[in-house]
């Protein structure tokens, strides 16, 4: 959603940039003469239509969406589980603190992501050897 920040575009035109051009200029130009800038969302700026597009096609199919570590409350991104809820998807969160999201969540774990996903995933793995 907030871009690549291994990747460059320029400030007028938006074009991808796949290698910075070898120069004494700080920062770099396009060659249609436009400033280089890291190819990412900046505080203010407008997420990349299909960037957004893309992410509702996935939420509307999704059966489980993992919320992780999100204040809740930037938009549009703040309202992505309430449409995979009611599109008919599981919410888990993992957030320190209850957030906006909580109130859609079936499932609500508090603490910090880098602790918790990795239990998380280390009982799916286990479970998932049971299956037969
Ligand atoms: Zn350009």
């Amino acid at each position: 959603m907030h871009g690549n920040i291994f990747r460059y575009k320029c400030f007028d035109m938006g074009h991808p940039i796949d290698e910075l051009p070898k120069t004494e200029d700080i920062p770099p130009r396009c060659e249609c003469g436009s400033l280089i800038r890291p190819d990412v969302v900046w505080f203010g700026e407008m997420l990349p239509e299909n960037a957004v597009m893309r992410a509702y096609q996935a939420i509307e199919t999704c059966e489980v969406m993992l919320v992780v570590g999100t204040s809740g409350i930037v938009y549009p991104v703040a309202g992505f589980p309430g449409v995979a809820k009611r599109a008919g998807a599981q919410i888990i969160e993992i957030n320190p603190e209850p957030t906006p999201i909580t109130f859609d969540a079936d499932v609500s774990v508090r603490g910090p992501s880098g602790g918790v996903l990795p239990q998380l995933l280390e009982k799916f793995l286990e479970k998932r050897a049971e299956t037969p």
